[in-house]
């Protein structure tokens, strides 16, 4: 697809692109790289060699993509040895460090960027990541922030910053439901389900990103002008830009099935078994539980979890990830109570990666237990699929309440508290087996029958938006001229 004016340009349009080394941002990163592959730009893609090993699968069909690797450097923040994503640290709360361990990246890039060629016209950055300003400040090129976040998040994140919402929040009762002011639709929130996005450390790294976001050139969401409008035109008004490009949703890039099961690791389960499995069962019939790429729920949990699918009644396929912390306990549970034994009929267990969109995408599929992180979110949405909702924190407890209030397309199963790192044993069981179950029910019965047809009419937009013409579709091809505009104009400067 190159553009009228990125063909007028004597410039090869290049992007370097920085994805912070966690699977719900690398991936989605790496799918831009793909579509901006497929519309004709170079893409190179910056991370280290663990996380080049899960992204190549990824980008095997995009010969203008190239990644290259830079060591992680662990020991600036005394990590540990060879951890070089959010997944592999061995609790969460170490996440600071690691993000601080990142900028340690900026002297190796400030010496790799004049060796790349052509000149890379900007660089797309991962919000969590907001060193590489510097980069593009002393490049001279414009930095283009990638989120991969709802418009809905993101405006109550800006309200928090411009009001004193945070405040009254802090001054209120935990379970106090206070409205969310300037908010398209009444949105209420509580002390409690904000513990995560008001902790001091957290709150600082945001404002640091915020910081870089300001002295940014754009914003780039995985997300459809169709989905959110209403919150996507206040995050521009309230932000005081419209240089924002949603883009989304980036994981239908994937057209075939090869595609859609290499998508960030290799899965646990072989992919042909996995769709014979979903092929024997009816329509619409099986629900998909999964809480994510680095859920921090523990293993009494995850074992209601397991209960509650059995109780369900329904065919399931049940995503268990494997920590050190949980794996001896889930699976001394699973051996003694001889589960996967008494569930053989209908359930599928797997233990590890799974081949999330491929499962989301087999019309077998008629239920998504899901943590609510933004990219699960989205899939569920472009795949058509209601959402048992269970966030356990940060953006996820917004994405609940825009999929259950705003979007009325799944059910909540009425977590009142969310997580917080390293401290996760101490909160114990929050949702017992009974609730989740109702939640299945009510998603999966006739009441779900509405929510069904709302989801399949999000679905049918969706695809259509990323499709030649479709908005998502015009909106990259808008941000690729515009950025080569901004290049040629500089290069006539020169
Ligand atoms: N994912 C997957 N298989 C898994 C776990 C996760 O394919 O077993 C993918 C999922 O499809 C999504 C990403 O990893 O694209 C997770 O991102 P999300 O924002 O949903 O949650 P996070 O892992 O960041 O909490």
């Amino acid at each position: 697809m190159a553009s009228s004016k990125s063909k007028q340009s004597l410039l090869l349009p290049h992007f370097l692109l920085f994805p912070v080394m966690a699977q719900g941002h690398q991936i989605p990163m790496a799918e831009l790289a793909k579509l901006l592959s497929q519309s004709g730009v170079k893409t190179t893609l910056i991370t280290t060699p663990q996380n080049a090993t899960r992204i190549q699968s990824l980008l095997s069909q995009s010969p203008l993509t190239q990644i290259i690797q830079l060591p992680f450097p662990s020991h600036q923040q005394h990590l540990l040895q060879n951890c070089e994503n959010f997944d592999s640290l061995p609790s969460l709360h170490l996440l600071p460090q690691f993000l601080t361990a990142t900028s340690f990246l900026y002297s190796e890039i400030e010496h790799l960027f004049p060796q790349l060629s052509p000149k890379p016209c900007c660089i797309v950055s991962d919000m969590a990541l907001p060193w590489t300003i510097q980069i593009a400040h002393k490049f001279n090129v414009p930095r283009l922030v990638f989120y991969s976040l709802s418009a809905f998040y993101l405006l109550f994140m800006a309200t928090l910053r411009a009001t004193d919402f945070g405040e009254k929040i802090m001054a209120a009762s935990d379970y106090e439901l206070i409205s969310i002011p300037n908010f398209p639709d009444s949105i209420q929130v509580t002390k409690s389900q904000l513990v995560f996005t008001l902790d001091p450390v957290f709150l600082e790294w945001g404002n640091q990103m915020a910081k870089a976001d300001r002295a940014s050139y754009g914003f780039i969401m995985n997300s459809f002008n169709g989905l959110e409008p209403k919150y996507l035109e206040e995050f521009k008004k309230t932000i005081g830009s419209d240089k924002v490009w949603c883009i989304g949703p980036v994981s239908l890039c994937n057209k075939d099935t090869k595609d859609k099961a290499k998508r960030g690791n290799k899965a646990a389960i072989d992919e042909q078994e996995c769709m014979k499995w979903l092929d024997k069962q009816e329509s619409e019939s099986v629900i998909y539980a999964a809480l994510g790429s680095i859920c921090n729920v523990i293993a009494p949990q995850i074992i209601e979890l397991g209960l509650a699918l059995e109780a369900s009644n329904k065919p399931f396929i049940w995503v268990i990830r494997q920590t050190k912390s949980t794996k001896k306990e889930v699976e001394n549970w699973l051996a003694e109570s001889e589960f996967e034994q008494r569930i053989k009929d209908r359930g599928l267990v797997i233990r590890g990666w799974a081949p999330q969109v491929l499962i989301l995408s087999h019309p077998a599929v008629g239920g998504f237990v899901t943590h609510c992180g933004w990219n699960s979110t989205i899939e569920g949405i472009s795949m058509g699929v209601p959402m048992v909702t269970w966030p356990l924190f940060s953006d996820q407890t917004f994405n609940e309440k825009l999929i259950v209030e705003v979007l009325r397309i799944g059910v909540s199963v009425g977590v009142e508290k969310c997580l917080r790192w390293g401290v996760e044993e101490e909160i114990g069981v929050q949702v017992k087996k009974e609730a989740i179950r109702g939640a299945i029910e009510k998603v999966m019965s006739g009441e779900g029958e509405e929510m069904r047809k709302r989801v399949r009419e999000l679905a049918a937009i969706a695809k259509a938006t990323m499709e030649e013409g479709g908005s998502s579709h015009l909106n990259l091809k808008r941000l690729i001229e515009e950025i080569m505009h901004q290049a040629d104009s500089q290069q006539s400067q020169n």
